[in-house]
């Protein structure tokens, strides 16, 4: 696993430095989008010296790249993501424990396709994020009413 982030940083030519392996390590096993500061506490762990300052400009270069998504939420703070998966698809982001899954659909590309139809010119990229709550969050929200569908980081629509 170590290898493989290494390779990440060297295909965007960004220097392997440990922090930089440590950071892609920390959010590849959380499977949810945190903070600089949620990120800057794990990292402490690891290492005696780290400030929040170096975090954020990781965190930035990162994005940058493209090898981390940057997560909109609603209470303003920045959240990052660490996504391998290289097909077109959106994430669902659960607004309460931050989990975030992979939606896969073909009616992302068609969706793209009839809107440059529209438009009469062509999408060089979107962001399209899906906003919700979990189903172990809906759980405990005690909203049990409501539809319930099978849990996974990997979803298929269409
Ligand atoms: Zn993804
Ligand atoms: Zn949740």
């Amino acid at each position: 696993m170590k290898g493989d982030y290494s390779r990440i940083l060297k295909e965007i030519n960004l220097k392997v430095t440990p922090k930089r392996l440590a950071i892609l390590e920390i959010l590849a096993e959380s499977f949810c989008c945190m903070t600089p500061d949620e990120i800057w506490r794990k990292l402490k762990e690891r290492f005696n010296k780290v400030g929040l300052p170096t975090v954020y400009k990781n965190l930035q270069e990162l994005s940058e790249c493209g090898v981390l998504s940057s997560v909109i939420h609603p209470d303003r703070k920045s959240y990052y993501y660490f996504c391998r998966n290289k097909l077109n698809h959106c994430h669902f982001v659960c607004l309460s424990c931050h989990n975030v899954e992979d939606i896969t659909s073909s009616k992302i590309a068609s969706l793209q396709k009839n809107i440059e139809g529209l438009l009469a010119g062509k999408l060089l990229s979107h962001i399209l994020q899906l906003n919700g709550l979990c189903k172990n969050c809906l759980k405990n929200h005690g909203q049990k009413s409501l539809k319930r569908s099978k849990y996974g980081h990997n979803r298929k629509i269409g």
